[in-house]
């Protein structure tokens, strides 16, 4: 037998360095010397915002013909499909909580950093019109690097048809709840993250168009060391407020229940 620890269980915090165990890192992956979050699963974050079992996939969408030409994009997406054992970055269904009834739709960083594409847009446009089908409020919890730069102006294409759509569900009058989360990048922060009712950001997530570096870079200013962040948009009146990843349950719920 191996004397070295089981492969997994112990994982380095990337603030604090300290070795934490994985029954300590939590459900809620929140390290406890620092509080430091680790970036959830779309599986770990419908478990939180869900009771019970209570979460009902979309039905499967037709295939859809996804560009290959991008070199080695299919082996990416391969690698992704086997790391995280999703088809795509995003995740839909109809989910309970706190007794109320609501669509929930979830990115997953892991997967390709949740970026957005000719599939995840149409499982975001199923995800919207469906809530607005069924009279159902809309909750997004987004996870995005942006737009995904191998399927090219299809990927963009996404921005206005999603956003669209999020539109025309507003416009039916549904609570829509934005819950961004680290990160929330390019394409996605400049269409459908802004959109709901009610924008959340989950403290320390980083949330912005271009990143920081290329900004730098092309800009030739030193930014300040909280651009980009949670707490500085809210400051800025961009967003409604900033949760506590251990609160977004309780603070979700009272959401649903007041609307
Ligand atoms: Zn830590």
């Amino acid at each position: 037998m191996s004397h070295f620890p089981k492969k997994g269980l112990w994982q380095q915090c990337p603030r604090c360095h300290r070795h934490v165990h994985r029954l300590e890192w939590g459900q809620l992956r929140i390290c406890p010397y620092c509080g430091y979050y680790l970036r959830l699963t779309a599986k770990q974050r419908i478990q939180q915002l869900t009771t019970g079992n209570d979460f009902i996939r979309l039905p499967k969408l037709a295939e859809h013909t996804v560009p290959f030409t991008f070199p080695g994009y299919q082996q990416k997406l391969a690698q992704a499909r086997e790391k995280t054992g999703l088809k795509e970055a995003f995740v839909a269904g109809q989910a309970q909580l706190a007794g109320a009834t609501f669509i929930l739709g979830v990115m997953d960083s892991h997967f390709m950093m949740g970026t957005l594409n000719i599939v995840v847009g149409a499982r975001l446009r199923q995800a919207i019109e469906t809530a607005k089908q069924r009279k159902l409020p809309l909750i997004l919890v987004i996870a995005s690097g942006g737009a995904r730069m191998q399927e090219g102006i299809l990927s963009l294409l996404q921005m206005n048809t999603v956003l669209a759509a999020y539109d025309a569900l507003n416009a039916a009058g549904l609570f829509t709840l934005n819950i961004l989360t680290d990160p929330t990048m390019g394409g996605v922060s400049a269409s459908f993250a802004f959109a709901a009712d009610i924008v959340l950001a989950e403290a320390g997530a980083t949330i912005g168009f271009a990143g920081k570096r290329v900004i730098e870079a092309t800009s030739h200013e030193v930014l300040p060391t909280d651009f980009q962040t949670a707490d500085s948009l809210y400051r800025q009146g961009q967003l409604d407020a900033v949760v506590q990843r251990s609160n977004l349950t309780a603070v979700v719920s009272q959401l649903l229940r007041l609307h």
